[in-house]
């Protein structure tokens, strides 16, 4: 573990890290010695028993209700992160939502839920947290994109849209900021087990299956492992990229 290494208190803001994915990559980085801080929109029961464990372990944390969508709700997050922190190292967008339906039953209501919340959500709180980013003169930030995003899906063509989205701005960004230390990248997973996809019946699952060299949906951990290599020091040379965690799904 990197906890000892750890020269200063780092911290780590992950939205959406009160279930699935967001909660394993806040795991992996209260196990390191991060601090965290971590917004949700409904429901924290999930991260709550977490919270007393990481604080039991020395780290502290910052549990949220706020909304990606509204720039109020973030503005209001970040302000107190930095009051108790005095700073932000790392950020995961990883809130995100579906709303899956074919094109010609798809509402304009599910439609732009799903862009205004994985797509723009990741705007504005990128937005938030990297004035003080810049202040610091480091950074990293790490995209939740999805492999439809890259290779599209039958259903999906709000969802990948808002994740191809999400890799053009994570490369725009990495441009812009590269001169101020900050390194920007995207992951985009395939099938994982979470929540998300808990809905899909086994016979979807079992296409699915079919579709995956290593024949398994992955784990939050196996996500959450890449997001904290990009994350962290260890990949102080990578930026602008987009790196699938799917079980080579898509080559
Ligand atoms: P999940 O289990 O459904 O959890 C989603 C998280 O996002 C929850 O913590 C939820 O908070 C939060 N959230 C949703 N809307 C929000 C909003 N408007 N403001 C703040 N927080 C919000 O999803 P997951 O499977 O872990 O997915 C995490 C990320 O990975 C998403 O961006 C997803 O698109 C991406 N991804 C997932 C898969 C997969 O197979 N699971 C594959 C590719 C990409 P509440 O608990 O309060 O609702």
């Amino acid at each position: 573990m990197e906890s000892n290494e750890l020269k200063e208190e780092k911290v780590v803001f992950v939205t959406g890290g009160s279930r699935g994915i967001g909660k394993e990559v806040a795991t992996k980085f209260a196990e390191n010695g991060y601090n965290i801080v971590i917004n949700y929109v409904s429901d924290k029961t999930d991260v709550e028993a977490l919270k007393n464990e990481w604080e039991e372990k020395g780290v502290k944390t910052l549990i949220l209700k706020a909304d990606v969508t509204k720039a109020d709700e973030v503005d209001m997050v970040v302000k107190e992160a930095i009051e108790k922190f005095g700073k932000i190292d790392v950020l995961v967008n990883n809130a995100g939502i579906t709303r899956d339906n074919l094109l010609m039953r798809m509402s304009e209501e599910e439609f732009d839920r799903v862009i205004e919340t994985n797509l723009k959500g990741t705007f504005i709180v990128t937005k938030a947290v990297t004035k003080y980013m810049m202040k610091k003169r480091a950074g990293s930030i790490v995209n939740l994109s999805s492999v439809v995003g890259v290779a599209g899906n039958a259903g999906q063509c709000n969802y990948s849209a808002s994740k191809a989205g999400v890799i053009g701005f994570t490369k725009s960004i990495a441009k812009e900021l590269a001169s101020r230390n900050i390194r920007a990248n995207a992951v985009a997973p395939g099938f994982i087990e979470t929540d998300m996809t808990a809905v899909l019946s086994d016979a979807v699952k079992e296409g699915i299956h079919n579709q995956i060299p290593l024949k398994r949906m992955g784990s939050a951990k196996e996500v959450a492992d890449l997001i904290y290599f990009l994350g962290s020091e260890q990949s102080s040379y990578i930026t602008g990229q987009v790196i699938n965690v799917d079980g080579g799904m898509v080559m």
